[in-house]
């Protein structure tokens, strides 16, 4: 579904890393929960490390691995590399991660966080629209959404 006119149009964009359908915790009634990338903060009691860094990671999961080697061919800076037979990632090496992950046959690799626009985000939360006509809505958890409050606001004026 696209924003009809009228409605909130923006380039602003950010990275969420998870939107939950029928979430019935984050709030009253069956709620659409949207976490967003990115937190300052260091609590021990973090339910969401998966969303501590602000840019998206490569996560690997080696069960899924089937040592086919295309990732650590598509990695033209060296992120991947075959150590003793294993597939060693750093991170921290500037790399088409994007592009390395689309290789993996098995999904062994993916990116733990998506960029969304304003308008897509939406159309995700319009899929449980159905809910916010009685008591359901949508919650923005992360993370911590005001990191990335242009992203933020420009969602709540869409909403
Ligand atoms: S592309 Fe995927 S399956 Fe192949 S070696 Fe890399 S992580 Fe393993």
């Amino acid at each position: 579904m696209k924003l009809s006119q009228g409605q909130v149009m923006t380039t602003s964009k950010g990275y969420i890393f998870d939107i939950k359908r029928f979430a019935t915790h984050d709030g009253k009634g069956i709620r659409t929960t949207v976490f967003f990338k990115g937190c300052p903060l260091r609590c021990k009691w973090c339910q969401n490390p998966e969303g501590l860094s602000y840019l998206p990671q490569v996560l690997y999961m080696e069960s899924k691995c089937m040592h086919c080697l295309s990732c650590v061919h598509a990695s033209k800076q060296g992120g991947v590399r075959c150590v003793d037979h294993k597939i060693c990632i750093s991170r921290n090496i500037k790399e088409d991660w994007d592009a390395i992950c689309d290789v993996c046959p098995t999904l062994a690799l993916s990116m733990d966080a998506k960029e969304y626009t304003v308008e897509k985000c939406v159309h995700e939360i319009l899929k449980d629209e159905i809910f916010f006509k009685r008591e359901g809505g949508v919650t923005f958890s992360g993370g911590e959404p005001f990191l990335q409050s242009d992203f933020l606001i420009d969602l709540l004026k869409a909403c």
